[in-house]
């Protein structure tokens, strides 16, 4: 199969490129410049069976002004256009995967697909208006979005820059530690893509995270556990708002989300305890 992939030169993007590669399937990378011309999309894409949007500017930088505005338009411009491109054509991929966040979910309770519970803030304002570019699609072509935890990986993500002051002896909770920290280990994330590739009657939301649910607290501990480390300390939550500005909410709140869809299908996850796909990042 033909895969198209935006975002395909990112943590997620190679991974997945590799996998489909070793499954002899064909990803094919729409870079920010194919994606900008609405002629080369459509070009690139004819022949595409899959089309998968991961596309979006990190928000782990400082969230400036100017710099939210590039996180915002990151995803939802290039969903427009991928969108556009997809409604033009008379033969487009069966299925487009686009990519969500957790963060669409509020900080209390504990939300599964269904849930029509939003938070507050600017990343679900995000995620909202991603979404909502996704939803434009023409019946016809399946969709499935995909709303991420924290994707634990060795190569990218998260997951190195939350392990290493742990590395350092200097591991510690954030805030009160209760906020919920849904993840997914990479692995599992790449596996679940194929489940969805191959389980057709699946479309609308599908939320990737593992069915351990966890928050902060747990988070560091576990951390600390497998590393044979201390985990001394609490660092209020107002040191990270001064060191982040508004970005302090990535790490300072959190929600706690299952995948009903997931879980219910039988499938089977490789890392389904934070113990484990910690090991599998430090091994
Ligand atoms: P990376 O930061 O590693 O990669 C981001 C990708 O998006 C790169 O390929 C980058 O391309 C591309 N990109 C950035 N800005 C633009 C733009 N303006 N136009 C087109 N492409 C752009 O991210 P991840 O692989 O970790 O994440 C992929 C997606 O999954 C993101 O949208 C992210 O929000 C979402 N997600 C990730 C989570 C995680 O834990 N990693 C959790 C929840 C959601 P280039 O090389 O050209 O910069």
């Amino acid at each position: 199969m033909k895969i198209a992939i935006t975002g395909a030169s990112g943590f997620i993007g190679k991974k997945l490129c590799d996998f489909f590669l070793r499954d002899n399937h064909t990803p094919v990378a729409l870079s920010r410049s194919i994606i900008a011309s609405p002629e080369g999309l459509i070009s690139t894409l004819e022949g595409t069976d899959i089309v998968i949007n991961l596309a979006g500017a990190s928000i782990s930088k400082r969230w400036t002004t100017k710099y939210k505005q590039e996180i915002m338009d990151s995803r939802v411009l290039t969903t427009r256009r991928l969108v556009t491109a997809l409604n033009q054509m008379a033969a487009p991929p069966s299925l487009c995967i686009s990519v969500s966040a957790v963060g669409i979910y509020p900080d209390s309770g504990v939300h599964g697909e269904s849930s029509p519970m939003r938070g507050t803030g600017f990343l679900t304002h995000v995620c909202e208006s991603w979404e909502q570019e996704a939803r434009m699609l023409k019946p016809g072509i399946r969709l499935v979005i995909t709303r991420f935890g924290v994707v634990l990986g060795k190569e990218g993500g998260a997951a190195p820059l939350m392990l290493a002051p742990f590395r350092f002896f200097v591991g510690s909770i954030i805030g009160n530690g209760r906020q919920g920290l849904p993840w997914i280990h990479i692995d599992d994330l790449v596996n679940a893509m194929q489940w969805l590739i191959d389980h057709k009657q699946v479309t609308g939301v599908v939320n990737f995270v593992s069915p351990q649910l966890t928050n902060n607290e747990q988070f560091s501990k576990t951390a600390a556990k497998v590393m044979h480390r201390p985990c001394w300390f609490r660092i209020p939550a107002f040191v990270f708002k001064i060191m982040l500005g508004e970005g302090h909410t990535m790490v300072t709140s959190g929600q706690q989300v299952v995948s009903d869809v997931l879980f219910h299908s039988g499938f089977k996850f490789r890392y389904p305890k934070l113990e484990d796909a910690i090991r599998s990042i430090i091994s």
